[in-house]
This record gives C-alpha cells, sequence and structure tokens, in this order.
C-alpha cells in the first residue's frame, strides 16, 4: 500500500505535468510569436483604409458563444475570436480619422515595451526589488519634471491615467491642507464648468463632496477668469471660509482651452491656496513650440497631471502625477506592512509604492521609456507640432466653408465647431450630421455641449493623424452637411 506522502508525491508529478503548460516550449514560443506577431502587424497595415468607427449589429456578443472551458483552443482561433468581436467593431482610436475623443492609437514601440514588462514582470513598487525599474520610472517623472520646468525635489509615480493621477493630486492637497473631516464643509475648491469631471468624481471618492465648489467664470475663449477667481476666495475668505484649492486646466478636454496659469498661480501664492493643474491632454505640448508659449506658467503649479496615453501616444493605463515637494505626496501615500520589515529604501530614489496607493502594479515605465529611447525626442516633438498646426488647418478650411461656424481658435489641437442650418433647429441638425458621419465611418467624431449648444469637436490627438486625414474629415463634413441642409 503506497504511504500517504508517496500518493501524494505521484499527485505532485501528475499535476506538474500539467501545470509545466503554462510555459511555452521553444516551438510554441516561436509559433505563438509569429502569429501573435503577424496578427498585430496586419491590424496596423489595414488602419490607413480601415474604419474609424464600426456602426452596426455585432457587438462582440460573440465573444460570450465561446466560454472559456477546461481545455484550450489553438490560438488561431483564439485570435479569429479577437479579430471578430473586439478589433474591429466600436471606435479604432489607432485610426488617423479617430479625431473624437482625446487618447488616440498607442505607438507600437510602447507595445513591445509592454510585452517585454509582461515577460521579465519586475516588480516597480520598490527599489529593493528592482532598483532599475525603480530608476526608469524615477527617470521618467525627472524627465517630465525638468521638461514643465518642476525643481529637483518634485517627485510623483506613474498611474493609471489622469483620473487616477488627479484624485492622488487632491489626496496630497488635502494632506498637505491638513483638512480632516470636520472641515470638509468649510474649504473651498475652485474650478470652471470646463474642469474635467474626473475632479468632481476624485472629490466625491475621497470623502470631500461636502466642500464647496466654486464655478468661476469663464471667457469667451472658456478660459478661467483670473479676477473671477480672485474675487471668489476674497468673498469667502470673507464669509469665514477656507479657500483651498484651484484646479486649473492646461487643455481642456472640451475645447482644448487653457487657464490663465501665471495669473492663476500668482493668486494661489498670494492666498496660500494649493494651485493643482490637470495637464492630462495638453502638457506633453511643452514639447513643441507652438504648444510651449501657451502653456506658459504650468511648471509653477503645486502638483500637476499629465497623461502620457494621450499626448504622448502611449497605451491605455499611462497616466502620471507630478508634486512640486515629493516629501508632501509621501506623506499623503506612505504606509508600510510589517512583512516589509527586510526591504532597505534608496535615499533619493523614491518607491512608488510609498508615493502612491498602489502596491503591485505595472511596470509602467518601461513602455515609456523604450520608445523615448528607441526613437528620441524629435518625431513626439514633430507629431505634436504636427497635431496643432493640423487643428489650426481644420479651423481656417472650416471657417471658409459656408454653412460652418467655428468656435475659438485652438490653443492646441480641438477645434469646436457646428453647422449653422439656415432653417430649423441648429442643435438637431448638428445632432443629425453626427449620426451620419459615424454611420459612414470614415472617420469619428464627438460633439459635446457647451451653454446648451451642441457643438462639434475635432480633437486631433491620434499620432497616426495626417494631413490627409484631415482632408478626408472636411471631405465628410461637407459631403453630409450638404446632404442634410438639402433635406
Ligand atoms: C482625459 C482627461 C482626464 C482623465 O484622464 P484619464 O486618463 O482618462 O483617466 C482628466 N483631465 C483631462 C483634462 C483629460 O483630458
Amino acid at each position: 500500500m503506497m504511504s500517504q506522502q508517496q500518493a501524494n508525491l505521484t499527485r505532485i508529478r501528475q499535476l506538474e505535468r500539467i501545470a509545466r503548460r503554462l510555459e511555452p516550449s521553444p516551438e510554441e514560443w516561436d509559433e505563438l510569436g509569429d502569429k501573435v506577431l503577424d496578427y498585430a502587424y496586419s491590424f496596423i497595415r489595414g488602419m490607413p483604409t480601415g474604419r474609424a468607427y464600426t456602426f452596426g449589429s455585432r457587438s462582440g456578443a460573440g465573444l460570450l458563444a465561446s466560454p472559456v472551458t477546461e481545455a484550450g483552443m489553438p490560438v488561431d482561433n483564439v485570435l479569429a475570436l479577437l479579430k471578430r468581436h473586439v478589433d474591429t467593431v466600436g471606435v479604432n482610436p489607432g485610426s488617423g480619422r479617430f479625431l473624437g475623443y482625446i487618447p488616440g492609437g498607442s505607438i507600437p514601440v510602447s507595445a513591445f515595451g509592454d510585452f517585454l514588462g509582461a515577460v521579465f514582470n519586475r516588480y516597480s513598487g520598490m527599489f529593493f526589488s528592482s532598483p532599475g525599474a525603480v530608476r526608469m520610472e524615477n527617470m521618467m517623472l525627472r524627465w517630465m519634471a525638468a521638461m514643465v520646468g518642476y525643481p529637483a525635489v518634485a517627485g510623483g509615480y506613474l498611474a493609471s491615467g489622469g483620473s487616477l493621477a488627479n484624485m492622488s493630486a487632491i489626496v496630497t492637497a488635502r494632506e498637505a491642507h491638513d483638512i480632516g473631516c470636520a472641515e470638509v464643509p468649510n474649504v473651498v475648491v475652485y474650478l470652471t464648468k470646463h474642469t474635467h469631471h474626473c475632479v468632481d468624481k476624485a472629490l466625491r471618492i475621497v470623502g470631500l463632496k461636502e466642500c464647496v465648489l466654486r464655478r468661476i467664470p469663464v471667457d469667451d475663449q472658456f478660459r478661467m477668469s483670473a479676477t473671477g477667481l480672485e474675487q471668489a476666495i476674497e468673498k469667502d475668505k470673507a464669509q469665514g471660509l477656507r479657500p483651498w484649492l484651484v484646479v486649473a486646466s492646461a487643455g481642456s478636454t472640451d475645447t482644448g482651452t487653457i487657464d490663465p496659469l501665471r495669473d492663476i498661480h500668482e493668486i494661489t501664492t498670494t492666498h496660500g491656496l494649493w494651485n493643482h493643474v490637470d495637464g492630462a491632454y495638453g502638457a506633453f505640448f511643452v514639447l513643441c513650440p507652438e504648444g510651449a508659449p501657451v502653456l506658459d506658467g504650468i511648471g509653477l503649479s503645486d502638483s500637476l497631471v499629465l497623461d502620457p496615453h494621450k499626448t504622448l501616444f502611449m497605451p491605455y493605463g499611462s497616466g502620471a502625477l507630478l508634486v512640486r515637494d515629493k516629501e508632501l505626496l509621501a506623506r499623503a501615500h506612505g504606509g508600510r506592512g510589517a512583512y516589509f520589515q527586510d526591504i532597505v529604501g534608496h535615499p533619493t530614489e523614491l518607491s512608488p509604492a510609498y508615493v502612491s496607493p498602489e502596491l503591485t502594479r505595472h511596470f509602467r515605465a518601461l513602455r515609456m521609456w523604450l520608445p523615448l529611447k528607441v526613437l528620441g525626442l524629435t518625431p513626439f516633438r514633430a507629431a505634436l507640432s504636427e497635431k496643432i498646426r493640423l487643428a489650426r488647418h481644420f479651423y481656417e478650411e472650416l471657417s471658409k466653408t459656408p454653412g460652418f461656424e467655428v468656435g475659438p481658435y485652438p490653443d492646441l489641437s480641438i477645434v469646436t465647431y457646428r453647422y449653422r442650418p439656415a432653417r430649423g433647429d441648429a442643435n438637431a441638425f448638428n445632432r443629425e450630421l453626427i449620426r451620419r458621419v459615424l454611420q459612414d465611418g470614415r472617420i469619428f467624431i464627438s460633439s459635446t455641449l457647451l451653454d446648451d449648444m451642441v457643438v462639434l469637436r475635432m480633437a486631433v490627438v491620434c499620432f497616426r493623424t495626417h494631413l490627409s486625414d484631415i482632408d478626408v474629415a472636411l471631405e465628410v463634413l461637407r459631403e453630409f452637411s450638404a446632404e442634410l441642409a438639402a433635406t
């Protein structure tokens, strides 16, 4: 009779044979690698002629017809499912004619960084476990800090996106100003109606929903009025409230507008407020000569959010927070478990786990470092200049097109516009116009509401968007507006 221990060993060996399937053999590596790369490459090759948006009956539900089972499936079949139900349905943000929301497609070199990061799976949370990964992340943060003019004592971390980074900035500002529960109803946050909604969401999530929100009026370019801000602060002070935080936009999502960053800095310094700048869309435009002047003052803020998955063209899941004084960031996010007792830190290289809400996390720096090292900065600067100039070109062309009216001259790469029909309701007309454009699918655009007006938006953010794509967009808009106006 087998002893219990022998039976256990036999079972372990059986299990091992099965569990080893998790590690591909060299032949499986070759096959998988070839098939996945072929798939990726054919996807990219199809982009110039493919649709920016697929409207139709397929909605990914076919995936559900192929449930997860005990036995696997050949990779070809799995990739076919992916293609049919995911990669050809809905919005294609990698298309050069994706001109709607902000985050566009990701540069392929970055995807290779992600691939390598996932293979190594280095733990980037602590210096102790991967000094190289932590140095790489901090190097990326220092690069961004120098880019915007932050001092050497600045710190930060790579977040999953702008929403989380904004939330962390708010928490840092809350701790820096020592705001306890009892004080929440007395503290005041200043923003505008164009501030990204993730700020409202973050305030609510972090327990600050009772604080006072002051939406400062905007000028005709949708910029926060500096005088309006100062008056509001003085009035609140006189009423015994505690002005705490200003959230300025360095490129608002709706209109691409930049608030008067230098004036806001002066006001927050005079009155002792935390000056946070949300540059999730716009901050990287400091890399190009068209963007840098309009972003003047961005580096004077106390904290700043940037989104590499927007204007640095990285894959989704790449945000960044910079805080002028890294001690304040650490104070708001620090924490250690007893099981970290063996871990020794580094005196100057901050470990992301101690300055962010996350512990085990994606090795985000690699998807940013690899393309910056391989490609250099020049093509990034060129792409950003190109996007601003394409937006200006679109603006000029559309303002010459009968029937269309354009919003403010673009600060960055977003243009707002609408069609003014000779008769009938303009809002209904523009809603129908966008519906037809999306149904056609050659281009993807979006709309927003500005003072109850339906306004169309052109956001030039995808790195694949070039002059020929803007020309297609103009052609599509002219075609469908004329067709609609004639009915
Ligand atoms: C996109 C955006 C956000 C939100 O960032 P996510 O990365 O989508 O979470 C915040 N603010 C601005 C100005 C944005 O454009």
